[in-house]
């Protein structure tokens, strides 16, 4: 199993920068777009947030409050979380849309 490159951090960080860029242009054609840009997602992200997803672990729902936390995207949570973020001093899972709509660009520790 040497092809595994580091620890699952590192899988997660590599994941992570290509889901933000992939998704970042996923969110400009949103704008655009209407519910149907979520079955349009480009697949590099598609991929890249199953990635990050695996290294997170399964199992966790997203737990953004959408319609609150980004008005604008309310359509593109998909429900997985992979990563959490500190929200008034508790963890909340996010998918990986849902923290670019919040624009969450600092690495998850
Ligand atoms: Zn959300
Ligand atoms: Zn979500």
């Amino acid at each position: 199993m040497e092809e595994q490159p580091g620890n699952p951090a590192e899988q997660f960080a590599m994941a992570w920068q290509i889901a933000a860029a992939a998704l970042d242009q996923w969110r400009k054609q949103v704008a655009a777009a209407t519910a149907e840009a979520r079955d349009n997602l480009e697949p590099a992200a598609r991929a890249a947030m199953e990635a990050a997803r695996a290294a997170f672990g399964s199992g966790r729902a997203c737990q953004c409050l959408c319609a609150t936390a980004h008005p604008q995207d309310k359509g593109v949570c998909d429900g997985g979380a992979i990563m959490t973020r500190r929200v008034d001093g508790a963890d909340v899972y996010l998918c990986a849309p849902c923290a670019v709509a919040q624009g969450v660009s600092e690495m998850p520790r």
